[in-house]
């Protein structure tokens, strides 16, 4: 089968990067667990400093020192023996996002750049089964391609509703369980 898997919020831990350079620009301290929306500074009220954060991201190379998600490592391994599992991810806009993550797949993941694809249209991408933190996504993907939808649950994803067929998970243990089993 063929997996397509989400990096951030999946593989990589994007909010311990970002909440920090959020507070560094907008002066509001957030835990993991404040983050009700998909976009945080659209959830505070902080849009315009967007271009900023995204500079300092850019600047400060922040991209390839994310850190890795517990677990995902394992996980993948195992999942990568059974199946074609392809990382289909959403860049940010700076100019050194694609080159940083690509790098940063490479040497967390030892993913070749042939299973990355960069998009902001993820439900243009065919697969068996499509695992993401967006419910955006999710809903998007679901509508518009066969195979099964997992959407992991964050606190980002959970004001949710048109769930349709998107299953909800929340652990590697369940996703190796269910596709490798
Ligand atoms: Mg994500």
């Amino acid at each position: 089968m063929r997996v397509l898997l989400d990096c951030d919020g999946i593989l990589s831990d994007f909010h311990a990067m970002y909440l920090p350079v959020v507070e560094k620009f907008t002066g509001i301290s957030l835990t993991e667990s404040d983050v009700t929306q998909f976009d945080v500074l659209d959830q505070i009220g902080k849009k315009h400093l967007q271009d900023q954060v995204n500079k300092h991201i850019e600047w400060n190379e922040l991209c390839s020192k994310i850190p890795v998600l517990p677990g995902a490592k394992e996980a993948l391994d195992k999942l990568r023996r059974f199946h074609d599992v392809v990382i289909v991810t959403a860049p940010m806009n700076t100019q050194t996002w694609c080159y940083e993550r690509t790098q940063w797949l490479k040497r967390e993941f030892d993913i070749p750049k042939s299973k990355i694809v960069f998009t902001h249209s993820k439900y243009y991408v065919g697969g068996d089964v499509f695992i993401d933190d967006s419910l955006d996504n999710c809903q998007k993907w679901a509508n518009n391609q066969i195979g099964r939808v997992f959407l992991w649950d964050r606190p980002w994803n959970r004001k949710r509703k048109n769930m349709g067929r998107i299953q909800v998970i929340d652990s590697w243990e369940w996703v190796l369980k269910e596709l490798c089993e």
